[in-house]
């Protein structure tokens, strides 16, 4: 259930009305706009007198929700999200250039692939330690020596690192990782989620190759249910008849989830077609429907890349998406 007050109503106002609610046994999210304060109810609202709620001289209307995602939930927090990325904003007219190796290979890779990003205009950079592979007898990437030269990457270029998590014992290894990536394989350990609920650091999620959004928010709900309320959400292709290209990349749900949700949304056009000539294209595309940033795989030798190479980016071709994408971003900033 969702109450919106009266734009007018004193601090006093809303801590007298959050306290009843409480005492009736509700937890109440409040969500504070520049002009109107909205409290979601949440737990059990089936006992709520509506009419009574609605008569109160704070409020301006109450409505009940159905969806079972609510923290997620466009209608409990109408205005987007930002997610702060150390000092890097996402959301909200805030667009995140993601951009790395899918591995973390040697320390003269992530070095120069780091560098190059950075100068293309890459504000995040990412690089795999930990991989999550098909096959038990490919590279599995550096694991913990793979996050060591994340972060020197980090000293040396000053850009926030993302990289994936895939078992929540590994956290103390992810202290100087400022954005904690959930693949696609794990979208769904709810137990990986809910450890992630209780860490105070943003979180990178992305939608399972076979999920659908609402499953998507579900999972997001997990996480902002144990209190870390920073998510951002990767549409990063999903599996469908069509096996021309790695995944299919829905492009539909940036506009969906903006609906639903107020959460940041993030496209990986690498994954999302595992072929390289085609990640400017469907970049370009995710830029001009709104997505709040890309995540883009960049190596410095493709043909020698110990995972993914077919889909990553030269340098200097992320070069050159880089600044198409930023002039897309210009042409549809009024649409
Ligand atoms: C990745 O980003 O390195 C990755 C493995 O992606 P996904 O989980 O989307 O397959
Ligand atoms: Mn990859």
């Amino acid at each position: 259930m969702i109450a919106v007050l009266k734009p007018n109503t004193s601090e006093q106002q809303v801590q007298n009305l959050i306290s009843w609610l409480e005492s009736m046994n509700l937890g109440v999210h409040v969500s504070r706009g520049d002009f109107q304060t909205v409290l979601g109810l949440i737990g059990d609202t089936s006992k709520v007198d509506i009419d009574l709620l609605e008569g109160l001289d704070v409020i301006e209307s109450v409505t009940r929700i159905s969806e079972p995602y609510k923290k997620a939930n466009r209608k409990f927090h109408p205005e987007d999200t930002v997610v702060d990325v150390a000092g890097v904003k996402i959301g909200g007219g805030h667009f995140g250039m993601i951009a790395g190796p899918c591995s973390i290979e040697t320390e003269e890779q992530i070095i120069e692939v780091a560098s190059r990003v950075k100068a293309a205009g890459a504000n995040i950079l990412r690089g795999g330690a930990f991989k999550p592979r098909t096959s038990p007898y490919a590279f599995q990437g550096l694991k913990a020596d793979g996050i060591e030269l994340l972060r020197e990457a980090k000293y040396v270029t000053g850009l926030p690192i993302v990289s994936e998590i895939m078992n929540a014992n590994h956290l103390p290894l992810f202290e100087d990782v400022d954005l904690i990536q959930v693949g696609a394989r794990n979208m769904q350990n709810f137990e990986l989620l809910k450890e992630l609920g209780h860490i105070n650091k943003p979180v990178l999620l992305k939608r399972g190759l076979a999920n659908t959004l609402k499953e998507l928010l579900m999972s997001a709900e997990y996480i902002m249910a144990g209190g870390n309320e920073n998510v951002i959400l990767c549409e990063r292709g999903i599996r469908t008849f069509e096996p021309y290209t790695r995944n299919t990349l829905d492009l539909s749900a940036i506009p969906a989830l903006r609906e639903m949700s107020h959460l940041p949304i993030v496209v990986d056009p690498s994954h999302a077609c595992g072929i390289s000539r085609m990640v400017k294209p469907m970049a370009l595309a995710a830029a001009a429907c709104g997505a709040d940033g890309l995540m883009i795989e960049v190596h410095n030798d493709p043909k020698k890349a110990l995972c993914d190479g077919a889909q990553s980016l030269t340098p200097d071709q992320f070069d050159d998406v880089a600044a198409c994408v930023r002039r897309v971003r210009e042409a549809v900033k009024d649409a």
